[in-house]
């Protein structure tokens, strides 16, 4: 077996883990980004929906990154009625291939070494302490001790498992994803839909998002809750024969996305979670791209001061917990609770929220508005929310 010594082991080349290995690689430290894939980002399992505004605050963007750009959303009740938001906000619906692949390149070419075709299969622990990881690569078995694992590695995350760290997600609390990526479709002008209802998708939602004229992602995510025994694949399947009949199904994958709470704790001695191995996608939407760049920046922030100190124990690396509460973790808790909230508004309210607002002009219309008009539609969900709210502890 070979033996290595880095300073930090990235596990996982998505956005979060990139953004910390070329983080911390700009910093000079000695950074080793491993993924099992042979090829970053691919297959690709997302709908690729971004935020223009959101994604400028980590990079100039790349006109190669993007397969179509839109400011208007349309968010359809179960009965066919829609609401239509055009607030100028830009939606960018990213080719995630290019950009993911970018994103990895760009730690190599800050110094991180990047090997793909690597599967970390466990941990070297020591007293409760992370000191290293193992790994399986092309080349055979690889034992690397770093000061710092960062474990970056999705929605599936073992690396934080076996570190003694708890990432049960509830039922209730991971959306079961199904999409095709479709051709032959018209999408002029191109806008991003959302249908709702629980013969759609059941605790969650089913989506168009267009990558281009005539191409688009097809999804539906449900939540294991509300559906019963049917899969995320036969909801979406009636769902296509319904809404996009004539389109040719060019792909197909599945996945989870992780609708919780953050994990308790993100951190421990020698190790920092990130992006949806932490749980840090939005609970509400269920989007995790912007979120786990966060994420990836501020614990590259927080490893470089606990390096520089050389001290990796706990109380040093919470550090990144509390940055993270203070950048999107409050915010999002109280979006977890609205989820809470919303996946239970039965179809007649969504409905007749629907039908309320629908005279509503598109650039006036907010999703606070169409909010407070469900809550005006079912009185009940105020009591709702405040027990949800009180039930908890602050943030
Ligand atoms: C169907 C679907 C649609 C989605 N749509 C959107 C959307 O429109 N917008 C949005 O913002 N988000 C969306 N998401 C969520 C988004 O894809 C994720 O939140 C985001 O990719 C999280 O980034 P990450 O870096 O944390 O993890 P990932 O991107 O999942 O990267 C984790 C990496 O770790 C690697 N890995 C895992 N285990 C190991 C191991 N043991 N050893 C080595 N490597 C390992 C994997 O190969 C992978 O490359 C969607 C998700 C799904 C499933």
């Amino acid at each position: 077996m070979q033996r290595r010594r880095v300073d930090v082991v990235v596990i996982g080349a998505g956005p979060a883990g990139s953004m910390a290995a070329a983080e911390l690689a700009k910093r000079g430290l000695k950074v080793l980004l491993v993924d099992k894939r042979s090829q970053v980002g691919v297959p690709v399992r997302c709908a690729e929906g971004v935020g223009k505004v959101g994604l400028m605050r980590y990079f100039a963007i790349r006109p190669q990154w993007i397969s179509a750009e839109t400011d208007t959303v349309r968010l359809y009740a179960p009965n066919g009625d829609y609401l239509q938001l055009n607030q100028g906000m830009q939606g960018l619906i990213l080719n995630r291939r290019v950009f993911d692949a970018d994103l990895a390149k760009w730690a190599a070419e800050a110094g991180a070494q990047l090997c793909l075709q690597t599967y970390a299969c466990g941990l070297l622990m020591d007293r409760g302490w992370v000191r290293g990881a193992q790994l399986q690569g092309p080349k055979g078995r690889l034992s690397v001790r770093a000061k710092l694992i960062i474990a970056a590695d999705g929605v599936e995350s073992r690396v934080a498992r076996w570190a003694g760290v708890d990432t049960t997600l509830a039922l209730k609390d991971v959306e079961s994803c199904a999409q095709y990526l479709m051709g032959g479709l018209e999408l002029d002008p191109p806008r991003c839909e959302f249908y709702f209802g629980r013969q759609v998708a059941p605790g969650g939602y089913a989506w168009i998002f267009p990558k281009g004229l005539s191409r688009a992602n097809v999804g539906v995510g449900i939540s294991g809750n509300y559906a019963g025994r049917r899969t995320a694949k036969e909801y979406l399947d009636d769902f296509v024969a319904r809404v996009v009949p004539g389109g040719e199904k060019m792909g197909f994958v599945t996945g989870g996305v992780p609708v919780s709470r953050v994990l308790k704790k993100v951190y421990g001695p020698g190790l920092l979670i990130v992006g949806d191995a932490a749980r840090q996608s939005n609970p509400l939407s269920g989007g995790g791209i912007i979120p786990a760049l966060e994420a990836g920046r501020l614990a590259a922030r927080v490893a470089v001061q606990a390096l520089a100190e050389d001290d990796l124990s706990e109380r040093s690396l919470c550090r990144y917990q509390k940055a993270w509460n203070q950048s999107l973790g409050q915010s999002y808790a109280r979006h977890y609770r609205l989820k809470e909230a919303v996946t239970r508004l039965p179809d007649k309210t969504l409905n007749a929220t629907a039908r309320t607002l629908r005279a509503t002009e598109p650039h006036r219309l907010t999703l606070f508005q169409i909010f407070m008009t469900a809550l005006r539609n079912r009185p009940s969900l105020i009591l709702d929310i405040r027990h949800l709210f009180r039930s908890r502890e602050p943030d």
